[in-house]
Parts: C-alpha cells; sequence; structure tokens
C-alpha cells in the first residue's frame, strides 16, 4: 500500500518575502537527496517555473461553478428571465439590437432563468475559468495553474493542483512534497496549508514583519499546522529581527536560522536558478542548515 507523502508548505503573510525562491532552493536541496513531487499552489500568480524551467507534460482545462447561457434560436424575447434574475445577470436588448444574453460575473447559478423560460431557451454550463498543468523540472514533477483574470475560488485550484501533486507522489512512492503557497491569509493561503505536515513561514524584518507573522500563525494554529520560521534577509534590521524572534519564542514557534541578505540571491533568479545551485553563498548555507532542520521535523531520511 502506498504510503502518504510529507508535505511541506512555503508561506508568508504577504507577497514580496523570498517565498517562492526559497521554495526553489529547498526544492533544489530536497531533490538532492530524496525524490520529491513539486506544487505551485500560487495560482494567481504561479512563478515557480521562473526559477525551475519546466517542461510542460500536461495541460488540463479547470472549471468552477455554473453560468446561464441563451440559445438566441430559441429565444421569443418575453423577458420572463429577466424578471426572474435576482442577480441582474439578464443582459436586455437593447438599440443595438443585441439578443437576450447572460452577463457572467453577476451570475451566480441559481439556474432560476431556467425554469422561467417559456421555450427552454436557457441551459446551464461549467465555464472553464482556468487550467493547471504537470510539467518536469530538473528536480522532480511540477504540478501548477494558471486561474484566468476575473475567476474566483482559486482555493478549489489550490485544493486540486495539491490533490495532483499528493497522488503522484503516493503513486511514485516519493516521501516529500514540495508546495509553493500563495501569499496572505485568505482562501487560497488555508487550501495550501490545510493538511500539511509543517509550515515554513517566511518573513521579512520589517515593521509589519511581526505582524503578517501573526496572522499566517493564527491560521496554521487553527488548522493543527506546525509552523517553522524563517527570517528573510535578518541582518537587514537587527532590531525587527529580534522582535520577530521575541514574538516567536513567546508563542513557543520554533525559529529557523536568520537567511542573510545576500547579493547573490538577486543574481541566482536573474540567471534563473535556485541559490543554492548557484552559489555556495551565506544565504545559500542558511538555506542548507534550514533544509536539515526541516527534514528533521519531518522525519525524513537523506543524505547528511
Ligand atoms: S442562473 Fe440565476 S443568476 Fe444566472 S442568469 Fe439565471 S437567474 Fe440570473
Ligand atoms: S425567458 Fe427565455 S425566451 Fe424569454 S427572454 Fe429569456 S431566454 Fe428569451
Amino acid at each position: 500500500m502506498s504510503t502518504a507523502p510529507k508535505q511541506l508548505v512555503i508561506i508568508s503573510g504577504k507577497g514580496g518575502t523570498g517565498k517562492t525562491s526559497l521554495a526553489a532552493a529547498i526544492a533544489h536541496l530536497a531533490a538532492g537527496e530524496l525524490p520529491i513531487v513539486i506544487a505551485d499552489a500560487d495560482v494567481d500568480a504561479a512563478n515557480l517555473d521562473l526559477v525551475l524551467h519546466p517542461t510542460r507534460l500536461e495541460s488540463h482545462p479547470f472549471s468552477n461553478g455554473l453560468v446561464a447561457e441563451i440559445d438566441e434560436e430559441k429565444c421569443i424575447s418575453c423577458g420572463l428571465c429577466e424578471e426572474a434574475c435576482r442577480f441582474d445577470a439578464i443582459l436586455v436588448p437593447d438599440r443595438t439590437g443585441d439578443p437576450y444574453g447572460i452577463d457572467e460575473v453577476a451570475c451566480d447559478g441559481c439556474a432560476a432563468c431556467v425554469y422561467h423560460c417559456p421555450v427552454e431557451a436557457i441551459t446551464m454550463r461549467e465555464p472553464q475559468v482556468g487550467e493547471w498543468y504537470l510539467s518536469e523540472t530538473p528536480y522532480g514533477p511540477l504540478y501548477h495553474a494558471h486561474l484566468f483574470a476575473g475567476a474566483d475560488n482559486s482555493g478549489k485550484l489550490v485544493t486540486l493542483v495539491k490533490q495532483q501533486a499528493k497522488l503522484r507522489a503516493m503513486d511514485d512512492g516519493r516521501p516529500l512534497v514540495v508546495v509553493d503557497g500563495p501569499p496572505g491569509i485568505g482562501c487560497p493561503v488555508i487550501s495550501a496549508a490545510s493538511g500539511a505536515d509543517l509550515a515554513l513561514i517566511v518573513v521579512e524584518p520589517t515593521l509589519s514583519g511581526a505582524h503578517d507573522l501573526a496572522r499566517v500563525l493564527e491560521l496554521t494554529d487553527h488548522f493543527g499546522v506546525p509552523a517553522l520560521v524563517a527570517i528573510n534577509k535578518g541582518d537587514l534590521s537587527e532590531q525587527q529581527s529580534a522582535a520577530i524572534e521575541a514574538f516567536c519564542r513567546e508563542r513557543g514557534v520554533a525559529l529557523s536560522v536568520r537567511i542573510p541578505y545576500d547579493t547573490l540571491v538577486t543574481e541566482a533568479m536573474v540567471a534563473g536558478q535556485p541559490i543554492t545551485a548557484w552559489a555556495e553563498s551565506p544565504a545559500a548555507q542558511a538555506i542548507r542548515a534550514l533544509w536539515a532542520t526541516i527534514k528533521a521535523r519531518l522525519g525524513l531520511q537523506g543524505k547528511e
């Protein structure tokens, strides 16, 4: 019987903390020791592929919810659907001569119009609102996705990407799924973090850093996900780093080593490489120590 893989999710209270660079570096280090699967759960702004250079193997449509659709050939312009719709989603003909139509953004999918139409001109359909992909990277299979502009419920797409990654890990006997989560504390982050064995929370030493961290910790606590905190560019503010460390001690949250500011990280990003594959720099060394901590926390066996 296949065993469930460990799931590491990398999240942050806001964007721009270096979360994705760190996720790419952890994926690189992890893949050097054990077979992994990678999931980019930041479906609103996926960018892990900029560093992992995936080769796309599969694309799949992602549909969500229902919207009404009017068959112009059948419609007799009676207007009953407009009266039935509580969401103002029926587009009424005007002087332009357009027929009755549906405002897909406003449509709630309630189907009331379907039942009121006397000539069965309205049907419900599942619109495609995004795509999800399987790609191959030098570090293992990558599951990622793209939600079309204006589409909502990215949490559902995040769940789908994670499920696919987990199933692949189970099928192949890969012991770890590395999930690059979305920033913030909204629905997609909840989907990314739920069921994880460990959340690595990336924070920068800024005034808002401790505040952002507190919000994310409320979320991980709520879902019972153990957390580990990494202060990225920790040496940029000794005062703020110390404040975050004190906060972590108070909350009883494990703190990893600080990752120092390192110009080679930017150089590696420009070159499209994880920093740990690019140079043995101070940041790379700190991330190696972080990976050793993660491995121990997850009880994973890898090379020492
Ligand atoms: S499905 Fe409901 S919300 Fe959508 S157009 Fe029909 S009545 Fe309006
Ligand atoms: S209820 Fe049916 S026939 Fe009447 S306007 Fe709407 S779509 Fe056309």
